[in-house]
């Protein structure tokens, strides 16, 4: 059983889908690990690290592999290089990318999209959405602070009082919740707003106060795999005109909406934007979906009126080395399913919930039922 960790092709990627401690435990199965030169290094792990834990390191790393293990999806040029069959496990960004994954179909791969792991026990050990979303929730207060003129926590000095920062965060999942609870932590006061109900007490018991417009449709807005439904137009102008009141009275607003397989709400309009007071800043970390707050310039700082917006592309990777030793962890759990560990080989159970949930292509097609070309499914 061959194991293969490519270094990332794409120039903002500085994570890495294996850490020395997940090698370690790699060659524990009986596999044998290999890796491209430098694939670490943007996280700060060294080759002779991965040495060190019981790789090899080899550029053709990837060629023989049974599995090969990346953050991002493979490029046709990537997949082209892998053995037929091989088993590719990656973060696929699956949804609106119907060629990529008819190229890895036709390439001969077994492509596992990490982030269609089904939301139960036994996944959570595997749940890449959590893991770098609640390092993006950290983050984003973190920039958010950093670009902001003033102090987040209320200082009592001999030169007067500093009052404390007030920060809103809308969406409150594993991103956003992170987020409070970091902004809590630095002394500000803070607000959130989901469309779940369940996420009210969640709030609450961070110590934030939850600002919600809570009718009908609100009671019924959580899915059955806990995501959000898209709103009526109705809910959404109610919801708008509550948050154009809250919004101009906040110094830091932080975004973290997302509808599974939707383009993310737009939950801030340029007017609303315009009635923030100069030196206030927003993070909008759904601007890989498509942005929570019209205006953002993806992957810079927009200005306006001197408020700032700022919509960093991969937000995890701005902590690559924990965002890599926690996305490891999770695909090495992923891992373990795939083995027979008395036998040390490949055994996938193809009728498991899990490899049902995640396996996008295999045999030669795209296979999953989300995904499937239309013609075939
Ligand atoms: P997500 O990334 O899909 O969305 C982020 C947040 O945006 C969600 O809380 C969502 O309700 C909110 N949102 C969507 N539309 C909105 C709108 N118009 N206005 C305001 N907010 C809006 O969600 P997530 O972070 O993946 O979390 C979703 C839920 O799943 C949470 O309750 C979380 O605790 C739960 N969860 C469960 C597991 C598990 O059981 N293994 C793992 C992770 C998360």
């Amino acid at each position: 059983m061959k194991i293969a960790i490519p270094g990332e092709v794409a120039a903002d990627e500085p994570r890495v889908a294996a850490t020395p401690d997940t090698v370690k435990k790699m060659v524990g199965l009986g596999a044998e690990v290999a890796l491209e030169p430098g694939a670490g290094v943007k996280s700060g792990v060294l080759d002779t690290d991965y040495q060190a834990a019981g790789a090899t390191v080899a550029k053709n790393a990837v060629e023989q592999a049974d599995v090969v293990l990346k953050v991002r999806r493979p490029t046709e040029v990537e997949v082209g290089t892998y053995k037929k069959g091989a088993l590719v496990v990656a973060i696929m960004d699956p949804y609106g990318n119907d060629a990529a994954l008819t190229a890895m179909a036709q390439a001969g791969v077994t492509a596992f999209a990490m982030e269609l792991l089904p939301r139960i026990t036994r996944a959570q050990v595997m749940d890449v959405l959590s893991s770098q979303a609640n390092l993006a929730g950290y983050r984003a207060v973190i920039d958010a602070a950093a670009e902001f003129g003033r102090a987040l926590p209320m200082m009592m000095t001999a030169a007067g009082t500093v009052p404390a920062t007030k920060v809103f965060i809308m969406g409150a999942g594993v991103a956003g919740l992170q987020a409070i609870a970091t902004a809590r932590r630095l002394g500000a006061i803070v607000t959130a707003t989901d469309v779940r109900p369940a996420a009210k007490e969640q709030v609450e018991s961070l110590g934030a106060k939850f600002i919600a417009v809570e009718d009908e449709e609100f009671k019924q807005a959580e899915t059955a795999g806990g995501y959000a439904k898209e709103m009526s137009k109705e809910y959404q102008a109610k919801q708008a005109d509550l948050v154009a009141e809250h919004i101009k009275k906040q110094d830091i607003v932080i975004t973290t909406a997302l509808i599974p397989g939707r383009p993310a709400p737009r939950l801030i309009s340029a007017d609303m934007v315009k009635s923030m007071r100069p030196g206030s800043v927003i993070v909008d970390l759904a601007v890989e979906r498509g942005g929570n707050v019209e205006l953002v310039k993806p992957g810079g700082v927009a200005e306006v009126n001197g408020v700032k917006i700022i919509g960093h592309l991969n937000v995890p990777g701005r902590l690559a080395a924990t965002a890599s030793s926690l996305y490891a962890k999770n695909l090495y759990a992923f891992v373990e399913i795939l083995v027979d560990k008395k036998a040390k080989t490949l055994a996938v159970n193809w009728t498991d919930e899990i490899i049902k949930a995640t396996v996008l292509t295999r045999d030669g097609a795209v296979v999953h039922p989300n995904f499937k070309p239309k013609s075939a499914a």
